[in-house]
Formats: structure tokens, sequence, C-alpha cells
């Protein structure tokens, strides 16, 4: 990418940009915050699980996310755990995405409507 030649430098940029747009497309679901596998001790004081970790109970899956400015955590079963998984993943993503937009919009502007010197 030449600083010499802006022309080059905005059909590459609008190139990434519909790469990005496409890849944008694809994503279905979408779900922030993370998601813990945790086992567990039930309340039953004769129950091996009291003495022994690798008795313990689940696993279990505990979402955590903030929503309206507040953490706010809840279960899911394991077949949630996987659709919510790959909806994390997808956040992720789209945060990625949404970062190389800004940065291919910035190098567009600057190629397209160079500031004189
Ligand atoms: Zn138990």
């Amino acid at each position: 990418m030449s600083k010499r030649n802006p022309e080059k430098t905005a059909a590459l940029a609008r190139e990434h940009l519909t790469r990005i747009r496409h890849a944008l497309a694809e994503i279905d679901t979408l779900c922030s915050g993370t998601l813990l596998k945790r086992m567990m001790k039930c309340g039953k004081a004769s129950c091996r699980c009291q003495q022994d970790p690798a008795a313990r109970h689940g696993p279990y899956y505990e979402w955590g996310r903030m929503k309206a400015g507040k953490l706010v955590h809840r279960y899911v079963s394991p077949a949630q755990a996987v659709l919510l998984h790959q909806a994390i993943a997808n956040y992720r993503k789209v945060k990625k995405l949404l970062r190389a937009w800004e940065d291919e919009t910035e190098r567009l502007i600057d190629a397209e409507a160079p500031r004189k010197p």
C-alpha cells in the first residue's frame, strides 16, 4: 500500500471493505459475555462430591454478560451452551471486523480525499 498511489490504496481499501461486509453478512447468532463450565457440590452431606472434587456434579454452564450496565449471570443447558459458544465466538469476530472496517475506512478517506498540505 503506497502513499504515492492513492488510487491503488483506495481500490484496495474498497476491496477489503467488500470482504469485511461479506464476512459480517454470514454471521447469524450473536451474544456478548463469557461462558463458564462448572462442576458443583450438592447439598447432601453424605454425597461423595463433598470430599472428592472428581465426584462433583455437572458440568453446569454459566453465562455471564453485561446487560444495561450490570453484570448478569444465568445457567444454561448443555445444548444451549453449544449455541452460546458459537454466538460468543461470533461476537468476538464481529468486533474484530468492526475494527478492520474502521481502519479501512480511514485508509479510504485519506486516499480519496487527502488533506492538502
Ligand atoms: Zn453430591
